[in-house]
């Protein structure tokens, strides 16, 4: 059962934490801050840089707060500095290697540079673009190919580039590509663009935009760098060579979660799976952001289920101090666990998908409001 004694000191043995965030996107940055604010010992793992994919967004808009709209870069940095200032240790890694139990109600965190260990998990490790997987795309790959505009847009003053995909990220970081390129050529295997509305509009108002409709990109071309892109018009099977000096990939992502497989439950597509309170079928272990299955991908739902999973780590590490509530915690779960398995995936998807609020507002076991106001009577914390 429960063997843990909290330690009356909150400053954590070298090496172990009450939290322990995987990710420093919107989602692990908001847990972090909800976590440290809490006064619980928290570490977040950021992989090479904190951000993920926000960081790589230019401009964004639909993030409340920001009326003039605000880069990723800087809503990062923002974010950052506020997790920091309560407390939250930000480490820099590569790789996660492993995750495993520790005993006595612990996790352990293998990653490249350390081994750590906590009571709570919150799993944020956000998703990565996915290759195209065309002849020319790897060796090319930073001679021309790229999966960032913000990153290397400023390399094609005055040239001309391709943009691959037909998504908010494809159309988004196009209009971004023509504060330099001449021109910015949107291959798109469709008539129709999937991106949001308003950048459609501002694609179609742009005069340095073109589109290339119902398109395959199938190689890319050059000596040692990219010099064309050809592609094969879908309807017609006509092949044609499109000249660029660059080519950017926006053709959707893929979670980073392989190093959970085995440990949580993920969907088929590797996404991770939770109940509405965002508890993974492991205990003490919480998922947020656009690594878990979830209707939509935006940094304000990531925000949201940052908090929520920030709150419900806080509440798990405070029942762990009181085995009763904690057994029950643990048994409720279990019931819903086999509640939700009798709903179908397909249900519950299209569930999410038409009512994700109302459905997470009405989670069966009660308000995820956390345990730590309670457990912490003394008043707020300060930072
Ligand atoms: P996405 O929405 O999945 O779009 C991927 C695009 O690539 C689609 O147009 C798709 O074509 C195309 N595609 C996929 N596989 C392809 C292949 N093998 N060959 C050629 N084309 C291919 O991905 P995303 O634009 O990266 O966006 C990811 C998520 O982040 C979305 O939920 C998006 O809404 C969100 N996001 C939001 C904002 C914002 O709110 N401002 C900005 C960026 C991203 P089809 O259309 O034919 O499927």
């Amino acid at each position: 059962m429960f063997d843990i004694v909290l330690p009356q000191d909150s400053k954590p043995l070298a090496g172990t934490f009450d939290v322990l965030i995987v990710g420093a996107g919107p989602g692990g940055m908001t847990a972090a801050i909800y976590c440290a604010r809490g006064r619980l010992s928290t570490v977040v793992l950021e992989r090479n840089t904190a951000g993920g994919q926000m960081a790589l967004t230019e401009r964004i808009e639909n993030y409340p707060g920001f009326p003039e709209g605000i880069s990723g870069f800087d809503l990062t940095e923002k974010m950052k500095k506020q997790a920091g200032q309560f407390g939250a240790d930000l480490r820099e890694i590569t790789t996660v290697a492993a995750m495993e139990p520790a005993g006595d109600r612990r996790w352990r965190i293998v990653t490249d540079e350390e081994t750590l260990t906590a009571k709570a998990v919150v799993l944020a490790p956000g998703v990565e673009a996915r290759n195209l997987g065309i002849p020319g795309e790897a060796e090319f790959l930073g001679r021309g190919v790229s999966y960032c505009a913000t990153c290397d847009g400023a390399l094609y003053r005055g040239k001309q580039v391709a943009v691959i995909g037909g998504g908010d990220s494809a159309v988004e970081e196009g209009l971004f590509l023509t504060k330099f390129a001449d021109a910015v050529y949107v291959i798109h295997r469709r008539d129709q663009l999937r991106a949001n509305k308003v950048a459609q509009e501002r694609a179609f108002a742009n005069p340095k935009m073109h589109f290339i409709w119902d398109s395959q990109p199938r190689v890319i071309r050059g000596e040692g760098k990219v010099e064309a892109v050809e592609y094969q018009n879908l309807k017609t099977g006509v092949v044609a060579s499109l000249p660029v000096d660059g080519v950017f990939i926006y053709v959707g992502q893929a979670p980073n979660t392989a190093f959970l497989q085995k440990i949580v439950d993920l969907d088929e597509w590797g996404y991770i799976k939770t109940d509405p309170l965002l508890r993974t079928n492991q205990p003490g272990v919480f998922a947020c952001g656009d690594a878990r299955t979830t209707p939509i991908k935006q940094i304000a739902w990531a925000v949201g289920e940052g908090a929520l999973a920030g709150i419900q780590a806080e509440k798990y590490i405070d029942l762990l101090g009181e085995p009763e509530a904690a057994a029950a915690t643990e048994s409720e779960a279990t019931e819903s666990e086999a509640t939700e398995a009798a709903a179908t995936e397909s249900e519950a998807t299209e569930a999410a998908a038409q009512s994700p609020i109302s459905s997470e507002a009405s989670g069966a076991r009660g308000t995820p409001t956390g345990g730590r106001s309670a457990a912490h009577p003394g008043g707020e914390p300060t930072a």
